[in-house]
């Protein structure tokens, strides 16, 4: 067990993440594969503990945006496939080829500079990415689609694994554009399968994945969903299943105090107390992630609700107590404590945004705690951790 010299953590219930991927993956049935999406070190939750639990629980394959992460993922020992979901670089064919890291591709003019480049002679394993409306990466036309393949049919140093694409608005039930876009993507895999059958053919994010398990081809990428988080608010109501929320916060009282009527908190002075008031601080701030907007957003303590009042500062903000309460009190900002849960949902409506955003961003700086088999199995500080690879 590492250790860690701040009263601030993010616990993340590994045991949920198995049990959605376990659910998800009889939701689609054992002939499609689950592609575990790990990317932004596992949407803030720790991208090698995630992907273990992941991979124990069924999943068969590891998703990232960028090279860098599937090489992060590697150096903690994981030797499962990773695939890139993003654009990388052709100057790094080589060390995807060395990592065993399959890439995604899209351009004619990348593989055939990527070909001149690559000196190796081991073969890198590609994904082709069709846009079929998403407007991000991908080919487009039949045209530039039947380019790319025909490139990487000749070529000795890659091979196709892969075809895929992106949907838009899965998490809408209004669903016109995902057909378009179902559409597009049955037509375009038609022309490839005349030249090719790449084994692995996914169109599913999580949100397309719950909603037609029938319609996903052979594997699906799996991301928000794992993490117990549902697509959009609209998508709760149609869920198939419960999804388990892996991802808490909490802090602890560092200072309590008694203020007087008409006292200021915090910066600028936004908040006076109204009465003879016990006043909490706890040592979270923005530079932790939780940023200024959420003054006024509620916090669990001793089971109740209490606001945070005043300024959030950058490594600390204060907290109205119901009563007072004792030095080390447990303060939990996003997670249950006695029936009552504030949950991701809950900030991201506050703060106007996607639940996707409020894992991601709760920093480096705090620590990452994982539960398994309902026990703290490993402490991790991500900021210990990055400083020992920085160095290397
Ligand atoms: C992030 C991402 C996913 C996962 O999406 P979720 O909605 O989190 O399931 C799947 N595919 C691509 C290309 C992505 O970028």
């Amino acid at each position: 067990m590492e250790s860690f010299h701040r009263d601030t953590w993010v616990e993340v219930d590994l045991d949920c993440i198995y049990e959605n991927v376990s659910a998800i993956q009889k939701h689609v049935t054992e002939d499609v594969s689950v592609i575990a999406v790990v990317k932004a070190n596992a949407y803030g939750h720790g991208d090698a503990q995630v992907a273990n639990v992941a991979l124990e629980a069924g999943a068969s394959y590891l998703a990232v945006s960028f090279l860098d992460e599937a090489i992060s993922l590697r150096r903690q020992g994981i030797k499962a496939p990773i695939l890139v979901m993003g654009a990388s670089r052709m100057s790094d064919v080589g060390l995807a080829a060395k990592e065993n890291i399959t890439l995604t591709v899209f351009q004619k003019e990348w593989l055939q500079e990527a070909e001149r480049i690559y000196k190796g002679n081991k073969q890198v394993r590609l994904h082709l990415k069709l846009d079929t409306g998403m407007g991000r990466i991908g080919a487009r036309t039949k045209n530039e689609v039947l380019d790319v393949v025909s490139l990487i049919m000749k070529s000795d140093c890659f091979l196709l694994e892969g075809v895929y694409t992106h949907f838009a608005t899965a998490d809408e039930l209004q669903s016109r554009y995902v057909e378009t876009q179902f559409e597009r993507f049955s037509e375009l895999l038609h022309e490839i399968q005349q030249l090719i059958s790449p084994p692995m053919i996914h169109c599913g994010n999580s949100a397309t994945t719950l909603r037609f398990p029938g319609r996903i081809f052979n594997a699906v990428r799996l991301g928000i969903a794992m993490y117990g988080l549902t697509p959009s608010p609209e998508m709760i109501p149609t869920l198939p299943f419960k999804l388990k929320e892996a991802f808490s916060l909490h802090t602890k009282l560092v200072h309590v105090k008694k203020l007087p009527k008409g006292e200021q908190v915090s910066y600028g002075g936004t908040y006076k107390t109204n009465e003879e008031e016990w006043i909490g601080t706890v040592p979270v701030g923005y530079a932790d992630g939780w940023i200024r907007k959420l003054q006024g957003m509620d916090v669990l303590v001793d089971g109740k609700l209490a606001p945070i009042v005043g300024r959030v500062c950058m490594d600390q903000f204060m907290i109205k107590l119901p009563y007072e309460l004792p030095l080390g009190t447990v303060v939990t900002l996003i997670g249950k404590q006695k029936g009552l849960e504030i949950s991701s949902n809950d900030v991201a409506k506050r703060l106007e945004t996607i639940n996707y955003e409020i894992p991601c961003m709760i920093s480096y700086r705090v620590p990452r705690m994982f539960l398994r088999n309902r026990s703290i199995m490993e402490v991790r500080n991500y900021l210990q951790d990055k400083l020992i690879m920085d160095k290397r």
